[in-house]
C-alpha cells in the first residue's frame, strides 16, 4: 500500500510502497477514508534526532478516519465497512488518566511505549492503518470523513481547551483567539457555539482574517505589537477573559499575556516555543495559565456530537494520497485555509 513517511531527520515527508498492514490480536485495520494534517507534524520532523523520541522512517498522520476493513483476533463490537474516527492519544486504558477516558494524560503511555498514530505508531496517512484497541474508534453516524477526520485534533484539542474555560465566558465576556489556522478557526465555531461571548481572533494575513469573519469572529485584528492593545481598546480596557493561544511563539504568548484581564484564563495550546512567565504584577490578578495536549475520548465523541448538529463548519482544502508532500508544503508556508486533508 502508500503511505507518507517522514524517513530521517531533516527530510521532506515522502509517498512510499510498504506492505499492508495486519491486525494483530485485539486491533482493527481500517481502510482510510480521510486523514488530517496538523501543524504538530512540522514541529516534530524539525526536532534533531536526540529528542524525536522515537524511531524513524514513521507513518504520518494523527487525524484519521476510516472504515472498519478487518478486525482483530476477540475483537467485538464493531462490523466490517462500520464508518469510524480515530481518537489519536493512545494510553494504556487502565491507570486513573485513562480510567475517566483522558488517555491524552495516560501516566504509563511514556513507560510503555505508548505512542499515538502518526506520532510514533504507524499514522492515518495511508491507505490502511491498524488502530491498537477498539475503544480508540467512535462511530462517525453520518458524518462525512473528510471535513470530520480534522475533529479529532484541529477540533478535540480546542473543544478541551474552550470547555475548561466555559465558567468565564459569561455574557458580556470577551474570548481572543490568536492563530486561526486548522484549530484556530474550529475553535472561533467553538466559541461561538458554546458561549455568549464576543470573539476576537488574531492573524498575520488578511485572508487568514477574512476566513475568521466567516467563520464568526466578531472582531478580527492584526496579530502584531500593536495587537493586545487593540483588543485592551475593544474591550473596554478590561482585555479578556479567556485568551487561546493556537501559535504559542514567544510574540504570541506575549500578546497573549498582555490582552488576559483580571481572572482570566490564558490557554497556549500552539507549541511554538513560547513560554509565559507568570508572577505578582507582571501578569493580571488571579489570572490562570495553562498548556493543555489534545483531549479525552468523551470529547471526542461530544464534539462529534456538536458537529452532527450542524453548528462546525470546518473548511478543508483536500490533497490526493500522491500530493501529502505538497500539502505539508503549504501548511509550512502559511497557505492552507482552514485544514488540509489527505485523501487515500
Ligand atoms: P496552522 O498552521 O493550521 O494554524 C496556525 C495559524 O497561526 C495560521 O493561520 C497562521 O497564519 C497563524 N499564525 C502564525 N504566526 C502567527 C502570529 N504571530 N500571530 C497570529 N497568528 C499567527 O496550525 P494548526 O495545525 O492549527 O496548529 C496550531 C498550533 O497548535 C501548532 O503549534 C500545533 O503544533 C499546535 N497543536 C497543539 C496541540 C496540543 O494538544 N497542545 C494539538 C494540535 C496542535
Ligand atoms: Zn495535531
Ligand atoms: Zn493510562
Amino acid at each position: 500500500m502508500k503511505a507518507v513517511q517522514y524517513r530521517s531527520v531533516g527530510t521532506a515527508p515522502e509517498v512510499v510502497t510498504v506492505p499492508r498492514p495486519a491486525p494483530g490480536p485485539g486491533q482493527v485495520l481500517l481502510k482510510v477514508t480521510a486523514a488530517g494534517v496538523c501543524h504538530s507534524d512540522i514541529a516534530v520532523m524539525s526536532r534533531p534526532a536526540e529528542s524525536l523520541g522515537f524511531p524513524l522512517p514513521l507513518t504520518l498522520g494523527h487525524e484519521g478516519a476510516g472504515t472498519v476493513a478487518a478486525l482483530g483476533e476477540g475483537v467485538s463490537g464493531l462490523a466490517l465497512g462500520d464508518s469510524v474516527a480515530v481518537y489519536g492519544p493512545w494510553g494504556c486504558g487502565t491507570c486513573p488518566m485513562c480510567a475517566q477516558g483522558k488517555e491524552n494524560y495516560c501516566t504509563r503511555a511514556a513507560e510503555l511505549g505508548i505512542r499515538p498514530p502518526g506520532l510514533g505508531a504507524p499514522g492515518a496517512i495511508a491507505e490502511y492503518m491498524v488502530v491498537d484497541d477498539p475503544r480508540h474508534l467512535v462511530p462517525l453516524g453520518g458524518l462525512d470523513p473528510v471535513t470530520a477526520v480534522p475533529l479529532t485534533d484541529a477540533g478535540l484539542t480546542p473543544y478541551h481547551a474552550i470547555k475548561t474555560s466555559l465558567p468565564k465566558l459569561t455574557p458580556g465576556s470577551t474570548a481572543v483567539v490568536i492563530g486561526t489556522g486548522g484549530l484556530g478557526h474550529v475553535a472561533i465555531q467553538l466559541l461561538r457555539a458554546l458561549t455568549p461571548a464576543r470573539v476576537i481572533a488574531l492573524d498575520v494575513t488578511e485572508e487568514k482574517l477574512a476566513l475568521a469573519r466567516e467563520v464568526g469572529a466578531h472582531e478580527a485584528v492584526l496579530s502584531d505589537g500593536a495587537a493586545a492593545g487593540r483588543v485592551r481598546e475593544l474591550t473596554g480596557g478590561l482585555g479578556a477573559q479567556a485568551v487561546f493561544d493556537f501559535v504559542g511563539a514567544p510574540p504570541t504568548v506575549a500578546t497573549a499575556s498582555a490582552c488576559a484581564a483580571v481572572e482570566a484564563d490564558v490557554t497556549l495550546v500552539g507549541i511554538g516555543g513560547g513560554a509565559a512567565p507568570v508572577g505578582f504584577g507582571t501578569t493580571p490578578f488571579d489570572a490562570a495559565f495553562r498548556a493543555p495536549y489534545w483531549g479525552s475520548r468523551a470529547e471526542l465523541i461530544e464534539v462529534l456530537d456538536l458537529a452532527r448538529s450542524g453548528v462546525i463548519d470546518v473548511h478543508v482544502e483536500t490533497y490526493a494520497l500522491d500530493d501529502a508532500p505538497t500539502a505539508y508544503e503549504h501548511l509550512h508556508e502559511g497557505r492552507v485555509h482552514g485544514r488540509a486533508v489527505i485523501l487515500p
